[in-house]
C-alpha cells in the first residue's frame, strides 16, 4: 500500500510540532543543531582570554579542553585543531597516507570526509554501508577487499588500479556508533591502519570503548552544528602516545622547541586550536552530560510522538552501544524508494513553510562530480539509504525547561 505523501507528511508535521516544544515559524525557524551557551560560563572563560591576552594558538583553555576531552572518552591522548576536517586529514597522514594511495570509506557521510583524503593527494575508494548504523558495512568490506586486493611486498595493493590501499576510514554517522568492532578485525586482517571519523560521535559509545578509540587514531569536529561547539574546532584522540606527539609537532609547523630559534623538521601546518576556541569548548564541556540527558530525552518523545505514525520510522541506538543523539533520523518505510522519495519532499517542502528547516541526509558522494570516477564496490543499500532519511531537530534547548 502507498500512503499518501500530502497526508503522511501533515502527520509527521504533527508529530514533530508535538516534540519540540517551542512554535517555529519563517521569522523564528528551528534548525536541526543549534548553539547555545546559556546556562555556561562561556563568557567568563572568553573574557579571561581578553583579559590575559592569551587568544591564539596556545594556553590554558587549550589544555584544559583537551584534558577533558580525554576524560570524557578515556582517551590517553587529544591534539585540539582548527577543524574536524584538518584533524582528518592530520590522522590519514599519521598512518602513513599520501599522494596516490587509496582509501577506503562509505560514500554516505559528510563530504569532509573525502575531502580529508583528497587533501593529501589521495584517492577515496567507496565500499558501502549498511542499514542499521548507516555506518561502513563489515561484510562489503570483506567483499571489496576479497576481489580488489592484493598483498604485494608489504603493501595492499587495489589490482584494479595499481594503486596502494593504505587504509580504512569508517564514520559514525550522527551520532550512532558504525559496527567498528567488526571493521577493525578486517582492517587487522589485511594490516591497514584504521582511521575513524568520530566528528558527530563525542559521548558515543560501543561497548565500554568511545568512538575514534578502536583503531589507531579517530577524529572529532566541534564546528557550529555539532553537539558541543568550539565555534570552529576538532580533535585527534589516540592512545597511542608517540603518534600524539607527532601530530602535536606536525600541527605546529614542526617547530623544533627552543626558547628563541626557529627551526623546523618537517612540512608541518598551522592547525592547531585557538585558546579563545578552546574557553568556549571547555564552558559546553562542563555542561555536557545535562545536554546528553536531554537530546536522550527528546529522542524518547520523538519515538512516542512517532510510534502510531505509518511509514516512517526512526533510527535507533544500536544494540551494545550508547548513541549521543547527535541527531534524530527519520526513515521513510514506503517499499517503493521512489515513494519514499515523495513523501520525504512533501515533508521537507511543508516543514520549511512552517520555519522547520529539516534537512535530508547527505546526497552520496560517489554522485557528486570530483569522485564520480573514485573507485567503489557495489553502493546498493547507500543509494537507497541517501533516499529515505531525513533528520529532525535535535538540539537539546528544545526540550521546555532546559535553561530554567
Ligand atoms: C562535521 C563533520 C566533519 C568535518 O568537520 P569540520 O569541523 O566541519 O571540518 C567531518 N566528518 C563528518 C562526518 C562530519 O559530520
Amino acid at each position: 500500500m502507498t500512503i499518501d505523501a500530502p497526508s503522511c507528511a501533515e502527520t509527521v508535521l504533527e508529530a514533530i510540532q508535538q516534540v519540540v516544544g517551542f512554535s517555529s515559524s519563517k521569522d523564528q525557524p528551528i534548525a536541526l543543531h543549534e548553539p547555545d551557551f546559556r546556562g555556561t560560563k562561556a563568557w567568563t572563560y572568553v573574557k579571561d582570554c581578553l583579559d590575559t591576552g592569551w587568544v591564539s594558538t596556545a594556553g590554558q583553555w587549550v589544555s584544559r579542553f583537551e584534558q577533558q576531552i580525554c576524560s570524557i572518552t578515556g582517551a590517553d591522548h587529544a591534539v585540539a585543531v582548527s577543524n574536524g576536517t584538518v584533524a582528518l586529514r592530520l590522522a590519514l597522514h599519521l598512518v602513513g597516507v599520501g599522494r596516490g594511495d587509496e582509501v577506503l570509506l562509505p560514500p554516505l557521510s559528510f563530504v569532509a570526509t573525502a575531502n580529508a583524503v583528497s587533501h593529501l593527494g589521495a584517492v577515496p575508494h567507496f565500499v558501502d554501508i549498511e542499514p542499521t548504523t548507516l555506518g561502513l558495512c563489515p561484510v562489503a568490506l570483506v567483499d571489496r577487499l576479497n576481489s580488489v586486493a592484493e598483498r604485494r611486498q608489504g603493501c595492499i595493493v587495489n589490482k584494479e588500479t595499481g594503486r596502494r590501499i593504505a587504509a580504512v576510514l569508517p564514520v559514525h554517522i550522527f551520532g550512532h556508533p558504525a559496527q567498528v568492532d567488526e571493521l577493525l578485525k578486517v582492517a587487522d586482517t589485511w594490516g591497514l591502519p584504521l582511521v575513524e571519523d568520530a566528528a558527530e560521535a563525542l559521548a558515543s559509545w560501543r561497548g565500554d570503548v568511545h568512538c575514534g578509540l578502536f583503531g589507531s587514531v579517530g577524529t572529532l569536529s566541534f564546528n557550529g552544528n555539532k553537539l558541543i561547539t568550539t565555534g570552529g574546532g576538532g580533535a585527534l584522540l589516540t592512545n597511542n602516545a608517540a603518534l600524539a606527539q607527532r601530530a602535536r609537532h606536525l600541527s605546529t609547523t614542526a617547530k623544533q622547541p627552543h626558547p628563541w630559534a626557529f627551526d623546523h623538521d618537517a612540512v608541518g601546518w598551522n592547525d592547531r586550536l585557538p585558546n579563545l576556541n578552546a574557553a568556549l569548548g571547555c564552558a559546553q564541556l562542563d555542561d555536557l552530560v545535562r545536554r546528553l540527558d536531554a537530546k536522550r530525552a527528546l529522542a524518547e518523545r520523538y519515538v512516542q510522538a512517532f510510534a502510531d505514525v505509518e511509514g516512517v520510522e526512526l533510527l535507533e541506538e544500536p544494540l551494545d552501544c550508547r548513541s549521543n543523539h547527535w541527531l534524530v533520523s527519520l526513515r521513510f518505510t514506503a517499499e517503493d524508494p521512489l515513494d519514499a522519495q515523495t513523501e520525504r519532499l512533501h515533508l521537507l517542502e511543508s516543514a520549511h513553510a512552517v520555519g522547520l528547516l529539516l534537512r535530508p541526509v547527505w546526497s552520496p558522494l560517489h554522485q557528486m562530480p570530483m569522485y564520480a570516477a573514485s573507485p567503489a564496490g557495489s553502493l546498493a543499500t547507500a543509494d537507497i539509504q541517501a533516499q529515505r532519511l531525513l533528520n529532525l531537530p535535535s538540539s537539546p534547548q528544545l526540550i521546555k525547561g532546559f535553561f530554567t
